[in-house]
């Protein structure tokens, strides 16, 4: 049971309102919910009638919630949630692209590539500053240097600046420079990190663990919202199973199912899917067509020289091409729901 207090509701109202449930042998506490403020969630045992718990001072409604995940299931908000970022939004039934490299790697490759896939029809720019890699001998990325050249770049162009906060010890730093900071597959659970990102006035792009469960991920998701950061986006980028043909698989199933269970936009991120450059387009259509609210797509304008997934970054005439067949799918499944 969720309990959403009128958005007068004194702290002394909301203290009213845990003790008055608590004394009842239920456990409460206040949560952030987002745009709905002053929230106490009831850990109950069993169904509670919620017709004593509206008649408490300051309660405005009381919805029972039946999910593990509250603030992110859909019932407790029905509509769908859009996420501003800049002009663009995320989630309105438009369908958002994402592009860039996987690194960034000079400031003449940043801004070659993000001159490119904005004329191709990108609107928002992705690049690694801070990377994780398997090897501790892989390029890391260019960590402060990478931010300070991704700022040049939304100045250049104007597009909005996705990147990952690796650790928490760096997530200042890095929502200083993004628009969007993104969360990786291997952090989806590090919970200090995502209890930080609860704190941030920026919008958080939450990626899938790549085995992790639909309820897992949006469980995390759920720190984030209940830290009082109502602006996250899913992000499913392929798990982890037997095949040898690409580099993960990519769960389409996942994007209907959260779609239906949460109000939170999702995208798929079809490079790390699949790893390999000629399945990129392939999947980024299917994903149109499943109801994804965006892509997030790895383009490098030279991707053999590239220090980090070069064979799954498409070449720029791609993406445009991408951009065009995209165009009329995304028309037609607009209100997939
Ligand atoms: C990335 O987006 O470059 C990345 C490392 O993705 P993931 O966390 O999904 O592996
Ligand atoms: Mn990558």
């Amino acid at each position: 049971m969720l309990v959403v207090m009128h958005k007068r509701a004194t702290a002394e109202d909301i203290a009213q309102v845990v003790r008055a449930i608590e004394a009842r042998g239920y456990s409460a506490r206040p949560i952030q919910g987002g745009e709905r403020m002053a929230i106490g969630v009831l850990h109950n045992r069993g169904p509670v009638d919620p017709n004593w718990i509206l008649s408490l001072a300051g309660v405005k409604e009381a919805i029972p919630v039946t999910r593990p995940y509250k603030l992110v299931s859909r019932e407790f908000h029905a509509q769908d949630t859009v996420v501003p970022v800049g002009d663009v939004r995320i989630g309105n039934g438009s369908l958002v692209l994402i592009a860039g490299p996987c690194a960034v790697e000079s400031e003449e490759q940043a801004l070659t590539i993000a001159r490119q896939v904005k004329r191709a029809g990108a609107h928002l720019f992705r690049g690694g500053a801070f990377k994780p890699r398997t090897s501790p001998y892989a390029f890391q990325g260019l960590g402060e240097k990478a931010l300070k050249i991704l700022d040049r770049v939304r100045q250049e162009t104007g597009l909005p600046i996705v990147t990952e906060a690796l650790d928490h010890t760096v997530y200042d730093l890095v929502e200083e420079v993004a628009d969007v900071v993104q969360i990786g597959a291997r952090n989806m659970q590090n919970f200090t990190l995502l209890r930080r990102a609860g704190q941030s006035s920026k919008p958080v792009l939450l990626k899938r663990g790549m085995a992790a469960t639909l309820e897992e991920w949006l469980m995390a998701a759920e720190y984030i919202l209940e830290g009082g950061n109502p602006h996250v986006i899913l992000c499913e980028r392929g798990i982890r199973t037997f095949t040898a043909h690409s580099r993960n698989t990519l769960d389409l199933s996942a994007v209907p199912v959260v779609r239906k269970e949460s109000h939170l936009p999702i995208l798929v991120d079809p490079s790390h899917a699949c790893g390999r450059r000629d399945q990129v387009i392939p999947l980024s259509r299917a994903a149109v067509a499943v109801g994804a609210n965006g892509l997030m797509v790895e383009v490098h304008h030279r991707p053999d020289e590239a220090l980090s997934d070069g064979a799954q970054s498409l070449y720029p005439e791609q993406f445009q091409r991408l951009c065009e067949e995209i165009a009329p799918l995304a028309q037609l499944f607009a209100r997939v729901p």
